[in-house]
């Protein structure tokens, strides 16, 4: 009960506390609760202690930043409450593994990240963490009263304790676990009739397919995409299917990083978690985060790989926490390749996607995958009606375009039938295996 009555504080200050009536207000709130937020980070973890001696720890973009190997590398001595990385990753996969997620350790929840393995991330979060990313999210996801019945279906890889926390009297919560078959989900859902819906893109084509069939009888109020990346040409079918807004939640490893408003636009949490930019191009740019409120887990100058697309126009809610365009990928996914000169190119995934829906109003589906330094693979999905073709024959004409832009050979576009999508792992509709170029590498191609 203690808890709950402490979640619910979290949540109404949340909701009503952090209006920002400008930019410079919001930065300067940050800069405050930066300054007392560092003070409690040196004094608890030895790691931040012993990185950041000779700094100015109260000049934040002077401080040398940490990505996910540094966090990793200095797992124990970063976290402040004493836990041994050997331990948290024992307890979290066995949870996995037995599919019932309830890692804890003292008292604190224990998260794996997806990922390839042996790059795996961690993440711990207390008691108090807890309350207050629960009291936020509802807060802010909700976009109605807190006091309204939901029933939420929420689909992931793992569920955990962290979700079930937004259970209570008024919000039931199902986990749907995504390695189950497509018809287990469609039979539990139709008895359950959720009204909130929590689920990555590619799980949220599915159950569209399923209600286009007539299979699935479901009408939630607010959906939420979460987990993979949402491609806009998915948006627009899902919102015609589901004949609803299709809200996005921008949660990492890292934590709880962005939500969209009412107006659909996706926001920073800005009022929590300080985003500085390493500009790629004049939009593009690597989010560097710091989250002034995390305490267990310190996450200080955090490079991310996601490519963040900046959007320029104000948005009409009156936020003034940053509108983001898209999360476009992350770096891995952009395209990297040799031009004539023998220097290295890369192309963001958006000019690979333009490339290819741009060619042909008739495709349903899509997937770029470059396999190595000279092939790219794709596949498409049309309507049946129409000629195949003469669809592949202009999707290789416009990437022959594009890459003829860049001063790249000809690469080889070759057509797959099928979307290389495992169940239960994120689906990618742009991806590379050319992971880096080293300089004058004979050429050879680095393999995931
Ligand atoms: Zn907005």
């Amino acid at each position: 009960m203690k808890e709950k009555l402490k979640l619910f504080r979290y949540y109404l200050d949340r909701k009503y506390n952090y209006k920002f009536k400008s930019r410079d207000a919001l930065e300067k709130f940050q800069k405050d609760k930066f300054n007392e937020h560092i003070k409690y980070v040196i004094e608890k973890s030895v790691f931040y202690r012993e990185y950041y001696k000779g700094y100015n720890i109260n000049n934040l973009s002077s401080l040398p930043c940490i990505d996910k190997k540094i966090m990793m590398e200095n797992f124990d001595s970063l976290n402040t409450v004493g836990l041994n990385k050997d331990e948290c990753f024992e307890v979290a996969f066995k949870a996995e593994n037995s599919r019932d997620f309830s890692p804890m350790i003292n008292g604190n929840i224990i998260g794996l990240s997806s990922g390839t393995s042996g790059n795996r991330g961690l993440f711990i979060i207390s008691e108090e963490d807890k309350s207050k990313w629960t009291g936020t999210i509802l807060a802010k996801a909700l976009k109605e009263s807190i006091l309204r019945k939901q029933k939420v279906a929420f689909f992931l890889r793992a569920n955990s304790n962290l979700y079930e926390s937004v259970k209570s009297n008024h919000i039931k919560f199902e986990f749907f676990d995504l390695l189950l078959p497509l018809q287990e989900h469609v039979k539990r859902l139709n008895e359950y009739k959720p009204t909130f819906l929590v689920a990555p893109p590619s799980m949220l084509i599915l159950l569209a397919k399923e209600i286009e069939g007539y299979k699935l009888k479901i009408s939630p109020k607010i959906i939420y995409s979460v987990a993979e990346i949402l491609e806009d040409k998915d948006k627009e079918y899902l919102e015609k299917v589901f004949n609803k807004k299709i809200h996005q939640i921008y949660q990492a490893t890292e934590g709880f990083l962005g939500i969209t408003c009412e107006y659909g636009n996706l926001h920073l949490n800005e009022d929590f978690v300080i985003f500085e930019r390493e500009y790629i191009d004049e939009k593009r740019f690597y989010p560097i985060i710091t989250d002034f409120e995390r305490k267990t887990q310190p996450i200080i100058r955090y490079k991310l790989n996601d490519i963040l697309i900046e959007k320029k126009e104000k948005c009409p809610c009156g936020s003034v926490n940053t509108c983001i365009e898209k999360v476009e990928g992350r770096s891995d996914d952009i395209f990297k390749f040799i031009n004539k000169k023998e220097e290295e190119v890369t192309i963001f995934p958006d000019f690979i996607r333009r490339a290819i829906i741009s060619s042909s109003e008739e495709i349903i589906s899509y997937q770029a995958l470059q396999e190595s330094l000279t092939d790219v693979e794709i596949y498409i999905e049309i309507d049946e009606k129409v000629d195949m073709e003469l669809i592949q024959e202009n999707i290789r004409l416009s990437l022959d375009l594009l890459f003829e832009k860049y001063h790249i050979e000809k690469i080889n576009i070759t057509f797959r039938d099928t979307l290389v999508f495992l169940q239960g792992n994120k689906l990618r509709r742009i991806s590379s295996k050319v992971l880096y170029i080293e300089e004058k590498l004979d050429m050879q191609n680095v393999f995931q």
